[in-house]
């Protein structure tokens, strides 16, 4: 992969002029747009210090100075604020794709987490073992149609439900599409040409918290993802916990207090079992509610008065949050996300959750630790993005590559 980052920085092994390259874009991350003495009191540089990794950040096309900022009457020599190089003013761009099992959506995101185009791609009649032939062309078709003339892009980020190995950019196993050691990393490099990093999408969610999220989030965070997979993941002072061999948020197995439904793995009351998309949509296209197994004509269902929609979203709001209980008991984090689609469009089921969750804990009684992903309904594509930008904010003087369009 070709760079711009210069020579110095790539040859030196200078470990500390990358932490503070990696200082500087953070503080202009969390408080851009900021003048260069701002990013010195906030990271402990030196003002010189500070300058010089602005030039060099600058240089990558991550920052920029923001003249058009200076207050026209200001006293003394004018400080010229630094920010971001987002989407809007030609900054880099970087592809996600979040592989859901009905469907997956495409999004191009910028530096800010800021999605710029998004498309969503059904996977009717693909049979899952063929499924990465069909979602990696559409993938590079929406890159090459929607990346600006001249515009960088930073790679690939992909999402995905079940148990994944970045290192490896494996999926290992992934009950729902029946795939086993699925190299979805390889898969999508050959059809975009593009640098492809792979996580879970609980823990890219999590990740996303973390980098743009709540302050609270980079103390201690657990993300509960409830869809047709339902996992989890937990980052503590700001570090999303893996495990051995990646496996760590395995919670479709956790029982769920009263719940009976039977589970594929033999047991009964699993938490997979009892509150998945797909279970709830089965559910409601028995009962005639809704026409076909999607979780979004559900919850529009209950929106315009259906009151078996609601009883439905409601009911499986009130398992998630005994769920919740449980975890916050085991864990205790300062904050819980939890990303599930009818709490995330009607504030109603998120205060179900939070109810039946402080009802079961016993170490929290404020609701207001239990929160929807802050990024709202794109969360799972911002996720995406943030498994490449994770790696550029943490080393950004390595991690800037100066790929073209593909
Ligand atoms: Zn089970």
């Amino acid at each position: 992969m070709s760079s711009t980052a210069p020579p110095a920085a790539r040859a030196s092994g200078d470990g500390r002029r990358e932490a503070n390259a990696a200082s500087v874009l953070r503080a202009v991350l969390d408080h851009g747009p900021v003048a260069r003495s701002g990013i010195a009191r906030l990271s402990g540089l030196s003002p010189a210090a500070v300058s010089r990794q602005c030039t060099d950040l600058a240089r990558l096309g991550l920052v920029r100075e923001v003249p058009e900022l200076v207050a026209a009457s200001g006293v003394g020599r004018p400080q010229i604020p630094v920010d971001l190089r987002t989407g809007s003013s030609g900054g880099p761009l970087v592809a996600g794709v979040h592989i859901g099992v009905p469907g997956s959506v495409f999004g191009l995101t910028d530096l800010r987490g800021t999605v710029v185009a998004r498309q969503e791609f059904g996977h009717d009649g693909i049979p899952p073992a063929e499924l990465a032939d069909h979602v990696g062309p559409a993938l590079a078709r929406f890159i090459a149609d929607n990346t600006p003339d001249g515009g960088r892009l930073l790679g690939v980020g992909a999402a995905i439900g079940g148990w994944v190995d970045p290192e490896t950019g494996t999926v290992v196993r992934h009950d729902a599409l029946g795939w086993h050691q699925h190299p979805l990393a390889a898969e999508l490099h050959r059809r975009t040409g593009l640098p492809v990093r792979v996580d879970n999408h609980a823990r890219a969610v999590a990740q996303s918290e973390l980098l743009f999220g709540r302050p609270a989030a980079r103390r201690s965070l657990l993300h509960l993802f409830v869809g047709n997979v339902v996992d989890a993941a937990l980052a503590i002072a700001g570090v999303v916990h893996s495990g051995p061999r990646s496996g760590a948020g395995d919670v479709a197995h956790l029982p769920v207090p009263d719940s009976t439904v039977a589970c594929p793995c033999g047991r009964t009351g699993c938490l997979e079992a009892t509150v998945s998309d797909t279970r709830l949509t089965r559910r409601a296209v028995e009962r005639g509610i809704i026409p076909e197994p999607l979780v979004g004509l559900l919850v529009d269902a209950a929106a315009v008065g259906d009151r078996r929609a609601d009883a439905l979203l409601r009911e499986r709001a009130h398992a998630v949050g005994r769920a919740t209980g449980l975890l916050l008991d085991v864990l205790n984090p300062d904050l819980v996300v939890i990303t599930e689609t009818s709490s995330s469009i009607q504030p109603e089921y998120l205060d179900e959750i939070r109810s039946a969750a402080i009802a079961h804990a016993h170490v929290c009684d404020d609701p207001g630790r239990i929160v929807v992903p802050h990024a709202g309904p794109p969360v799972l594509l911002v996720a995406a993005a943030t498994i490449v930008l994770n790696p550029l904010f943490k080393n950004p003087l390595q991690a800037a590559p100066a790929t073209r369009r593909p």
